[in-house]
């Protein structure tokens, strides 16, 4: 990790966090590793480090947390909140941050591309008439294309 310019932190990071379900408890962290241990992740990819994220927060390190990609890295497995020995709601921790990153203009394309999706037509994986081409070929009934209640759920000016 590169040196750390105290002038560029942001205390109100932590602050703001600790206020969210789930942030609650974040300065109760020993980096006691117990998560990282954890985490199915980090097995598989060594830059993830969910301790080293909570530390990151409590220094301050907002545009680096907020901006950076691996927040998006965790997949809710809720491994590391099941044996975090303090009590850290590691899992929901990293939901609010994913959260404060899109409401701060920070969203990966691929994330975007798949909310844009749900919101637009209910669906991660759109259908189209090439897909009902495809079900009705093994007899399959047609799926609707698009899902009227979403603007109910998703109303545009929300
Ligand atoms: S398991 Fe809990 S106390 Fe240990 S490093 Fe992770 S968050 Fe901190
Ligand atoms: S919830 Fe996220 S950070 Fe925690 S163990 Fe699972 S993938 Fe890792």
């Amino acid at each position: 990790m590169p040196d750390i310019d105290l002038g560029k932190t942001d205390p109100n990071f932590m602050r703001e966090l600790t206020k969210r379900p789930g942030g609650e408890r974040i300065s109760a962290c020993l980096t006691c590793q117990t998560c990282v241990a954890s985490c199915p992740i980090t097995e598989v990819n060594g830059t993830f480090n969910p301790a080293r994220i909570i530390r990151m927060t409590l220094y301050g390190l907002r545009e680096e947390v907020l901006g950076g990609d691996f927040i998006w890295l965790c997949t809710s497995c809720y491994a590391c909140q099941e044996r975090c020995p303090q009590g850290v709601r590691i899992t929901e921790f990293m939901t609010q941050l994913k959260n404060m990153a899109v409401e701060a203009g920070y969203i990966p394309s691929g994330v975007k591309a798949q909310l844009d999706l749900v919101t637009g037509q209910g669906r991660i994986y759109p259908i189209d008439d090439f897909d009902n081409k495809k079900r009705n070929k093994i007899d399959l009934p047609s799926l609707p294309t698009s899902c009227d209640v979403v603007e109910k759920i998703f109303p545009k000016e929300g």
